[in-house]
């Protein structure tokens, strides 16, 4: 039986790209490869914990998640940090045949 835990692509919005945010609020958003619903998490990691790669801040390690909605256990990884609205466009139009969150 295949075990695997699925992967999602997490985003986490710092600066511009979180102006219409609470600035307390640090979040991961996903979509849960199990159901479908878009969710997040609080950010656990350091913003030093990410590096440079692909041309975005992204954090490869990923953490580990349950979804709110279906229980399922799956990963985010990566979770790639995005400061404003450029860097969310370029960002999602690399990514336009994934799943990844939208604002
Ligand atoms: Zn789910």
């Amino acid at each position: 039986m295949d075990r695997r835990i699925p992967e999602v692509v997490g985003v986490r919005r710092t600066g511009w790209a979180a102006l219409d945010r609470d600035p307390q609020l640090d979040l991961i958003e996903f979509i849960c490869p199990h159901c479908g619903a878009e969710s997040q998490k609080n950010a656990r990691r350091e913003r030093a914990e990410y590096h440079f790669t692909d041309g975005f801040m992204q954090d490869l390690q990923g953490e580990g998640v349950q979804c709110h909605h279906c229980r399922q256990s799956l990963r985010v990884v990566p979770v790639v940090m995005l400061h404003d609205q450029e860097e969310i466009k370029r960002f999602e139009a690399m990514r336009a045949e994934e799943h990844v969150p939208r604002q």
